[in-house]
């Protein structure tokens, strides 16, 4: 399950779950990356693609809550100063249920 980011070719092995049941990746799930802050989805070969702009949009009218979550996620990545962003920050954006699994 591990892959490269597109993007930034960021070794993704690890994913975040904001449900609570404990559910690996599936199709339509997204993505955010760790090195670069990219926002992707999985396909249905659980394949990470970048979302596009129409993408971008099209979650932002089905889901605003995710959305902004998502890209809070997205811009906290891209202004930290480390690679990856940490725990603590994760859980902010997130809420303390946040469970942070690797991918196996
Ligand atoms: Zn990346």
């Amino acid at each position: 399950m591990k892959q490269h980011c597109k993007n930034c070719d960021y070794l993704l092995d690890a994913h975040l779950s904001v449900d609570e049941e404990d559910v690996q990746p599936q199709e339509g799930d997204y993505s955010v990356c760790f090195g670069c802050g990219a926002i992707s989805t999985f396909d249905k070969d659980l394949n990470i693609e970048p979302l596009t702009a129409e993408q971008l949009l099209e979650l932002y009218q089905n889901d605003d809550d995710l959305f902004l979550k998502l890209k809070n996620v997205s811009i906290e990545i891209r202004e930290s100063k480390t690679v990856a962003i940490d725990d603590d920050t994760l859980k902010k954006l997130f809420g303390e249920d946040v469970e942070i699994r690797k991918i196996e």
